[in-house]
């Protein structure tokens, strides 16, 4: 992990995939059930697809049916921030990294107990990285 961040637009353009700019640098967001990472239930660790810093661990993924990966818990407290996000004519909180700020998808209370909480982040901006055997 470096902590040479990209700094401009143009910069992150360079890392990453138009599909990935488009979602995390201008939180956008793909379409849903269109994730490599929606289904996906393996043992290990989701990595910010920007910067690689651990966001979630899969024991708290679960199926929601939403069309995008869904988790009960961050990683830890510091891994994320949220923000309200007043975009699209609703109030909803959105979810970014706490290292490099990409947007990463929206929490909802809606979860499953004993949290009620759901974060629903995007595929692309997720990178899976396997526990070791
Ligand atoms: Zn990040």
């Amino acid at each position: 992990m470096s902590d040479d961040l990209p700094k401009t637009d143009a910069e992150w353009r360079d890392r990453l995939t138009p599909l990935q700019f488009a979602v995390l640098r201008q939180a956008g967001t793909e379409r849903a059930f269109t994730g490599a990472l929606t289904d996906h239930f393996a043992a290990g660790t989701y990595h910010c697809a920007a910067c690689s810093q651990v966001l979630f661990h899969a024991d708290s993924k679960y199926h929601s049916g939403c069309g995008w990966p869904a988790f009960s818990a961050a990683a830890d407290s510091g891994a994320i921030r949220t923000k309200r996000d007043l975009s699209h004519g609703m109030l909803r909180t959105e979810v970014l990294c706490s290292r490099c700020d990409s947007h990463l998808g929206h929490v909802f209370r809606d979860g499953p107990p004993p949290s009620f909480t759901r974060y629903c982040i995007n595929s692309v901006c997720l990178e899976f990285v396997p526990d070791a055997e």
